[in-house]
């Protein structure tokens, strides 16, 4: 995929190296930045929506109540598949947090994100296959309509706001040598169920 050049609207991406920074910039919200109000479901407009979101933190915190679950942080790092990078517990360690349910409720966002653009200038939304996307190592969650579809599945849910969860803490998708989106989903799904 293409890149414009710096397009990002947020104001939290500085490139490539960004991916080593544990410490999100004060527009990123959650992070220990002395911010407040930035955690968890911050989805407004479309109640539905908002539920949806609810129900897959709901039900994430519970899988990651199991401690094969919460493994996932400890197993994965910031080049999983490749070697050579940090664990994504350690980073979450890094940002003050120790606890995974607690850090998905208070170290991350989720924003109503259907029409939020990435870095290259394009919302991801808008191509209609995802329930969600984030800018790895960024503690905010852009949740698509789609993720309503999930609203009768919670353990679905689940799966995909956990799988949401490690790309915050740095885990890369979808370039050379790296997971691929299904591959990360089922990851999730094998480790804490659905
Ligand atoms: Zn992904």
């Amino acid at each position: 995929m293409h890149r414009l050049h710096g397009r990002w609207r947020g104001t939290c991406s500085e490139g490539p190296s960004i991916l080593s920074v544990a410490e999100p910039g004060p527009e990123c919200g959650a992070g220990g930045s002395g911010s407040s109000g930035s955690g968890s479901n911050q989805v407004t407009g479309d109640s539905a929506l908002h539920a949806a979101v609810d129900t897959g933190i709901s039900n994430a915190k519970s899988k990651l109540s199991n401690q094969q679950c919460a493994n996932l942080l400890s197993s994965l790092t910031t080049t999983s598949p490749q070697a050579g990078g940090t664990s994504l517990q350690s980073i979450m360690n890094q940002r003050g947090w120790t606890n995974p349910s607690t850090y998905l409720s208070s170290g991350i966002g989720f924003y109503t994100g259907q029409t939020h653009t990435d870095s290259s200038g394009t919302a991801p939304c808008s191509y209609g296959s995802r329930y969600a996307w984030t800018q790895p190592s960024f503690p905010q969650v852009w949740i698509c309509d789609k993720f309503k579809e999930l609203t009768g599945t919670p353990g679905w849910a689940g799966v995909y706001t956990i799988h949401e969860l490690l790309h915050t803490l740095g885990l890369p998708e979808g370039g050379q040598g790296q997971y691929t989106h299904q591959q990360i989903t089922d990851l999730v799904n094998n480790a804490c169920g659905h």
